[in-house]
């Protein structure tokens, strides 16, 4: 029965992170007006508006001009519906499971936006750094010392990696917005899981730059954004830092 209630929150959420993801970037109120059609520009009525359900029975077309409504909502939608269930599955009906919806919900939004603009809104990461920090003094997986350090090191080794990287290559490698990104993960998740982001997100980050390079040619020069990895190391450490720990500390010789 939770599970269900937890996938149709989840859902919820996900529409609300649509209209983050589109008007964030735009600076526009994230309130008011509702959804309209970007075609037609006619609002969108509540019964079209139905997580996942009104894309499917509209058959992804807006009911009044038949212009094509982007596979990004229903997507963006189910990832979030997924995760809630996931974390649901992971910490039960808790104050925890709250914290880290919330925490997935800005990765996601983060995520997206750095894919479609490189950047990541300072309105998301920063009071993302508060939030981690005073959650800790609430929820049993983090403590504040821990939360704090967690701060420290991802804001401290990536704006090292950043200082460094800038001044041997002349130019800007990784953002600040990378910086603040790694130390609301260390808020959230503490400093062991920030190394392991930092080393997941590399690994993963360089495989799929890797790919990128062989499929388009040599000659590539697109910069990949950076915070995606993040969010995904950031997300991996969340629900298997134990286990990898663990086995690091078992097989390291
Ligand atoms: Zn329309």
């Amino acid at each position: 029965m939770w599970h269900i209630v937890s996938i149709i929150f989840g859902a919820i959420m996900g529409s609300f992170l649509n209209v983050c993801i589109f008007r964030l970037p735009k600076e526009e109120s994230i309130i008011w007006p509702g959804s309209h059609c970007p075609y037609c520009k006619n609002p969108i009525k509540f019964y079209d508006n139905i997580p996942l359900v009104s894309y499917l029975l509209l058959g992804g077309k807006c009911r009044q001009c038949q212009g094509l409504i982007s596979f990004q909502y229903p997507l963006i939608e189910g990832i979030t519906a997924f995760s809630s269930l996931i974390l649901f599955m992971k910490f039960g009906v808790t104050l925890s499971y709250l914290v880290y919806f919330a925490f997935m919900a800005a990765l996601i939004v983060i995520t997206v936006i750095d894919l479609y603009h490189q950047i990541i809104p300072d309105v998301i990461s920063l009071p993302g750094i508060g939030a981690g920090l005073l959650a800790s003094l609430i929820i049993p997986q983090i403590t504040f010392l821990n939360s704090l350090l967690g701060i420290l090191l991802g804001g401290g080794s990536l704006f090292l990696v950043a200082t460094l990287y800038q001044w041997l290559f002349k130019r800007e490698g990784m953002g600040g917005g990378d910086v603040k990104l790694l130390a609301m993960i260390g808020a959230f998740l503490g400093w062991k899981a920030v190394i392991l982001t930092i080393l997941l997100s590399s690994l993963i980050g360089s495989i799929t730059g890797i790919i990128i390079m062989v499929s388009k040619g040599k000659d590539f020069k697109y910069a990949i954004p950076f915070g995606p990895f993040l969010s995904l190391g950031a997300v991996i450490a969340l629900f298997y830092q134990n286990e990898i720990i663990f086995l690091y500390l078992r097989y390291r010789g």
